[in-house]
């Protein structure tokens, strides 16, 4: 019975079918015996559609109230995968950033991780529930909402694989794993079985948009292993590590 780390990114679950793939992906690895901790994004462009909002209203939007906006986006999708994933008969809580414990400064829009206490996360894995964290959030020492940066749910995962000594972090994303060159603009990329982590941040510094460079950084101080793989197949992935 191992610990698995689950992230699924904004395409993964970009609609409540999208959506109830993924809650039957999160059952499977539960009923195969593994406990499961989930991190999940915002739904396809919502992130995109807040800024919009946001920009239609000012130039110039406080960032402590930027953050809670954002923060939304990653709310909804924690809510709405907790009940799907109920739905099909096993036990899912969601939870915020603040409620599972992620500590960060106060630097809105890139907040820093500073610490973590995941204890309400640990005791569903333990009561036998999938916990649903929110990614990209958490909350500084004056209780305010931050978020980690553009694709911080990946950082997020990290830190609660690398918290909870997890076993293995996957991430789900739209590629099946990481490739040389962009996939989806290079139909002859070749798709690495295994990459360092020192390849792995030269790729993502140089603008691989498959993981968080801070991400990657995090791994690789805390020996997460992890495997980029595709949400919408079987395939086996790359491991980072
Ligand atoms: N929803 C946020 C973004 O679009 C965070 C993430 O997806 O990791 O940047
Ligand atoms: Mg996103």
């Amino acid at each position: 019975m191992a610990l698995i780390v689950q992230k699924y990114g904004g395409s993964s679950v970009a609609d409540t079918e999208a959506m109830k793939r993924v809650a039957q992906r999160i059952v499977d690895t539960h009923n195969a015996g593994h406990r499961v901790v989930v991190v999940v994004s915002a739904m396809g462009d919502t992130t995109d559609d807040l800024l919009d909002s946001a920009a239609a209203l000012t130039d110039n939007p406080p960032e402590r109230e930027m953050d809670i906006l954002l923060s939304a986006g990653e709310r909804i999708s924690m809510a709405l995968l907790a009940m799907a994933v109920n739905e099909l008969g096993v036990e899912a809580r969601a939870y915020t950033g603040a409620q599972a414990g992620i500590k960060t400064d106060s630097h809105f829009g890139a907040a820093q991780i500073v610490g973590m206490v995941p204890e309400r996360v640990a005791r569903a894995v333990k009561d036998g529930q999938v916990a649903i964290v929110a990614g990209f959030q958490g909350i500084s020492k004056d209780d305010d909402v931050t978020t980690l940066g553009r694709g911080g749910s990946d950082t997020t995962a990290v830190a609660l694989a690398a918290f909870l000594h997890a076993d293995l972090c996957r991430i789900y994303t739209d590629v099946d794993g990481v490739y040389d060159r962009d996939p989806r603009l290079h139909p002859d990329a070749v798709k690495y079985g295994r990459i360092s982590y020192d390849d792995m941040l030269l790729l993502a510094r140089g603008g691989a948009r498959v993981l968080h460079d801070r991400c990657v950084e995090l791994a690789r101080r805390e020996h997460v292993v992890l495997e980029v793989c595709s949400a919408f197949s079987d395939a086996p992935g790359t491991i980072v590590g």
